[in-house]
């Protein structure tokens, strides 16, 4: 506001870059992921990028950098004796691979004229002229794109299964960007920062299955993302790229938003269509799985923000260009947000089976502090932890899961040498079990007994038979729940018992 102040206080202002009398504003972008180092300003086309900017810098800035190309230097970021003067320096950035937040930081969040210009909407295009919805299905298939929202599934084949339904007029394309994990918001990023690739993505999507409607499910918490995304389909609305006709083929496609409500378990597919019909967010058993019967029980693609954003890029690059990103068995990118005890947090996008060192040391700046790395909770609350032994294995979908952790969403939360495990096992497990829906006894008991443990232990009142029982009662509760946030409650518990055991019985020993 201070910047676009000071535009409109000169009017008639004309500058010269390269010969272009460009237009002299401010435009709000969407997150560029370096929290630790805003606020940011991005000057362009002298692409110039400040760090950590006040107010009182804005005149300075002003004054220097726009009317006579000037750069401050002090507001660059710096390590060391090392300057780094444009976005594409600080290493941070630069040794990411970014494909979904590709246009974080860099367009005005609110313009589809930019996503446009920047090749936006020409993979619909694409899509719809040269390809038909088999094409899609198949190319989306070939690319290997997996399920970002954790659990993995191949999004060709889970495609497949829903068009397969030629019995069904109604076909759904449902988009999960509830994020409920605490320290995870990569999928808010890409609502925010860039709606249109997502809005685009899930009208390809749906073209591909012959879905007419479409619905993104926004965490409560996310109320800028309802406010860019309700745009950004009222001018793709206008353009004639959403709605009726859609590029004046017969093709049809209309969205609609749906804020949830703050319940976790709302990220679970069956009790998240369950939110939208208007009932009370709780899973079902399953089958019928969503694909056959989901929204409304007609044959439902359900896929996550992530997921959706890297459709375009695989219809207009193709398959084999997506193949060569990542392993063989994740292809592709994947977004972290990386928080806790880290130099730099923020939000990273690199090549699946990239290891934890290269995140944490190498982007990431290393632990805070010059501290020592103790662990990594992976996959949010219902996720496990990596230690030092894990920093070198690269991370995918099937690696973590030999070590009882899982990829969730990918939330990285890391932890120093003054961590203590229990307590991180006790403040998880108090998150699940709040956020249990009450439906099956296995985990609205179970995880209510876990936690009563672990609270004993962190006030050393604990027993050493306790950590057995702790065992028995992961392992019930992750065999026996209903869904996903219950089959998973426990690992927190599983994987520091496993590896941190020796901090269990600290607590209880030393009150003895
Ligand atoms: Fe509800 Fe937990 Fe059962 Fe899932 S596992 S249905 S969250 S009680």
């Amino acid at each position: 506001e201070k910047m676009q102040e000071l535009c409109k206080d000169m009017p008639g202002v004309s500058v010269e870059f390269e010969g272009h009398v460009p237009h002299i504003g401010v435009v709000k972008t969407g997150c560029q992921g370096i929290c630790e180092l805003g606020p940011l300003m991005r000057i362009e086309p002298l692409h110039y990028q400040y760090v950590k900017v006040q107010m009182d810098d804005c005149e300075e800035i002003f004054k220097r950098t726009v009317l006579n190309k000037e750069p401050v230097e002090r507001l660059f970021y710096k390590k060391g004796e090392e300057s780094f003067p444009t976005p594409d320096d600080i290493p941070f950035i630069a040794k990411q691979t970014r494909i979904t937040l590709e246009n974080c930081g860099r367009f005005d969040a609110e313009s589809l004229d930019e996503y446009i210009a920047s090749g936006g909407y020409s993979a619909l295009s694409k899509a719809l002229f040269d390809m038909s919805p088999r094409d899609v299905i198949d190319e989306v298939d070939k690319s290997g794109l997996r399920g970002r929202g954790g659990g993995g599934f191949p999004t060709g084949k889970k495609w497949k299964q829903v068009a397969a339904h030629t019995d069904v007029k109604e076909h759904y394309v449902v988009c999960n960007g509830d994020e409920g994990d605490p320290g995870a918001f990569m999928d808010g990023s890409v609502m925010e920062g860039d709606p249109y690739r997502l809005i685009e993505g899930m009208t390809i999507a749906a073209y591909a299955v012959s879905a007419q409607d479409g619905y993104i499910y926004v965490r409560a918490e996310y109320p800028l993302s309802v406010e860019r995304l309700t745009h950004a389909m009222a001018q793709a609305e206008e353009k004639g790229l959403l709605g009726d006709n859609i590029l004046g083929t017969d093709f049809c496609f209309h969205m609609h938003i749906n804020r949830g409500a703050g319940a976790f378990v709302c990220g679970e597919g069956s009790a998240l269509t369950a939110s939208i019909e208007g009932d009370r967010g709780m899973p079902r058993v399953k089958p019928p799985r969503t694909v056959d019967q989901g929204l409304w029980a007609k044959p439902t693609v359900l896929n996550n923000v992530e997921t959706f954003a890297n459709v375009p890029g695989i219809v207009m690059k193709g398959a084999d260009w997506f193949s060569t990103i990542g392993t063989e068995g994740s292809p592709g990118t994947k977004t972290f947000s990386i928080t806790g005890s880290i130099e730099n947090t923020g939000l990273i996008e690199v090549p699946m089976g990239t290891s934890l060192r290269e995140m944490i040391y190498d982007i990431g700046g290393g632990i805070k502090g010059g501290g020592e790395f103790k662990a990594v909770q992976i996959g949010g609350p219902s996720g496990g932890c990596l230690t030092a032994e894990h920093l070198d294995v690269g991370l995918d979908f099937d690696s973590v899961k030999k070590y009882d952790a899982i990829m969730g969403s990918g939330g990285l939360v890391v932890m120093d040498e003054n961590t203590c495990m229990v307590e991180v096992a006790r403040f998880f497990m108090s998150f699940t079990q709040r956020e249990s829906c009450g439906k099956c006894v296995p985990c609205r008991e179970g995880t209510k007994r876990m936690l009563e443990i672990l609270e004993r232990i962190v006030d050393g009142k604990g027993v050493i038979e306790d950590l057995d029982t702790l065992e028995e009662l992961a392992a019930m509760v992750k065999n026996m729940a209903l869904c996903g946030l219950g089959k998973s409650a426990p690992l927190p518990v599983i994987s520091t018992l496993k590896t941190f055991r020796n901090e269990y019985e600290e607590h209880i020993l030393e009150h003895k």
